[in-house]
């Protein structure tokens, strides 16, 4: 069995939206055209975009919705208090993250009120999860979330989502992210070899994310299927059916991961790997022969991950039998292109500061600040990774928890690149400004030490030979 491809769906109702309003002349061609405009550039549904507008109001958008999907629109407000059992039938989290709320039994039918009842793929879930066919109502998001912190409510639990997203970028594609022109090529080939386990991984935060919803627009093909489960969905991507899970619970996430599993996807983004049965779940999913993009929120170096890859049990041995590729990302403040400055300094002060140059001078930038980036000098992120490609040597290794030494030695010299190559590379470019360069590289700080020359940027430099170590720097770094 395979899930409907349910964004096709989704287009055709907009479609039929926007005509069945015209029809009705309930709305103008105008109106429309506006609208649809103002589609492309949001992440928004027609309708929601009309109701906005003030063309037109939600129950009679919801109505034509309902009858177009077969789901009756329901005001949940105004129907029977639903019993505790149908509740009980929808785990909580699934309820708050999609949207939904159980509200009838019949035999062998559950109802289920829906913000989106063309969502086909999560009815397929939740008849798998609940063993009930599904029926859907069609329900207003506002009212939704009213019932469902109602209905499952527990003291005040209900929280705002207000983290920051760190690289406003969901649709950039991969070519964009910050891969330098020799990584861009042998992350692609592992990704669109379309089988075994490549993780991303790296501090919250460093924008592994955008790197998944990059690497699965690559891959969106027809012929694929692709499911990506989110700890929190934060862009909806086009013909890819996306699934939320709860943030901290190993047991839905696995659960979530197996009832996949039956639908065959090719394809399967998971985020924020965690729980010895989850690690399960992605070793059978990899064994069908199946590609499995995951994230794991981690600070440690990628070497160091394998070696303890996630505390080694004899049941991760699948997982590590399918990898292919290790991505550790980071984020560094990428310079103002509209400022951008050039500085040049002695090829012996690069050297210095570990700089694989040669002669006698270089050029380094910096932005002396612009209306644009608020006169930070800086504007937006660049990605960097260290990739890691994992032969079979390495593989042993890690099984046989042979440490970090043989790890380091058995890289493939050709594909691997590490974050000191990589920053260096940006440095020389403009993309990056020395300080970012050096607080990247600050584990290897002593040797900057004998630094005294006072060229770079007055800050950095001033309080480094200050304090005569990088401390004051990334103290200074943090408060500003
Ligand atoms: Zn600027």
């Amino acid at each position: 069995m395979r899930p409907l491809g349910w964004d096709n769906q989704a287009g055709y109702r907009q479609k039929k939206l926007g005509e069945m309003l015209l029809a009705a002349s309930l709305i103008d061609e105008g109106q429309l055209v506006t609208a649809l405009t103002k589609q492309q550039r949001s992440n928004k549904k027609l309708g929601e975009i009309l109701v906005n507008l003030g063309y037109t109001n939600e129950e009679l958008v919801l109505n034509l919705l309902g009858k177009q999907l077969d789901s009756p629109y329901i005001r949940i407000a105004e129907t029977e208090r639903i019993d505790k059992a149908i509740i009980q039938r929808i785990p909580e989290n699934l309820a708050e993250r999609n949207l939904i709320l159980p509200v009838k039994m019949e035999d062998d039918t559950l109802w289920v009120a829906m913000s989106d009842p063309a969502n086909q793929f999560l009815k397929n879930v939740l008849a798998l999860l609940t063993g009930y066919h599904i029926k859907s109502y069609i329900a207003s998001p506002k009212e939704l979330k009213q019932a469902i912190a109602h209905y499952y409510s527990r003291s005040g639990r209900f929280e705002q989502t207000t983290e920051a997203t760190p690289l406003h970028s969901y649709f950039l594609p991969l070519k964009q992210l910050g891969f330098t022109p020799r990584q861009l090529p042998v992350f692609a080939k592992y990704l669109e070899q379309q089988k075994g386990c490549l993780f991303i991984i790296g501090s919250e935060y460093s924008g592994k994310k955008t790197t998944v919803y990059a690497s699965l627009r690559q891959l969106n093909f027809p012929d694929n299927d692709i499911v990506s489960v989110e700890r929190k969905m934060d862009y909806k991507l086009e013909g890819i059916n996306q699934l939320e899970v709860a943030d901290t619970s190993d047991l839905d996430l696995h659960l979530m991961i197996d009832s996949v599993n039956q639908f065959n996807p090719n394809i399967l983004a998971v985020e924020n790997i965690q729980g010895v049965e989850s690690w399960n779940s992605i070793g059978r999913m990899a064994e069908k022969g199946s590609l499995v993009i995951g994230t794991i929120n981690t600070d440690q170096h990628i070497l160091d991950f394998l070696v303890d890859f996630p505390n080694l049990r004899t049941s991760h041995y699948s997982v590590i039998e399918h990898l292919t590729l290790v991505a550790e990302q980071k984020l560094v403040r990428a310079i103002c292109p509209y400022c951008q400055a050039v500085y040049t300094i002695s090829g012996k002060t690069a050297r210095k500061m570990g700089l694989k140059v040669k002669g006698a001078t270089i050029n380094i930038y910096k932005g002396k600040g612009c209306s644009v980036c608020n006169h930070t000098g800086y504007y937006g992120y660049t990605a960097c990774y260290e990739l890691l490609p994992i032969n079979d040597t390495i593989k042993d290794l890690i099984m046989q928890k042979a440490g970090k030494a043989k790890l380091k030695k058995a890289r493939p010299q050709e594909m691997t690149s590490s974050f000191n190559d990589v920053l260096q590379e940006k440095l020389l470019k403009g993309q990056v400004s020395a300080e970012d360069y050096l607080q990247v590289m600050d584990k290897n700080i002593n040797q900057f030490k004998e630094l005294k020359t006072a060229q770079i940027m007055a800050t950095f430099w001033t309080l480094f030979e200050r304090s005569g170590s990088v401390n004051a720097y990334l103290q200074y770094c943090r408060k500003n």
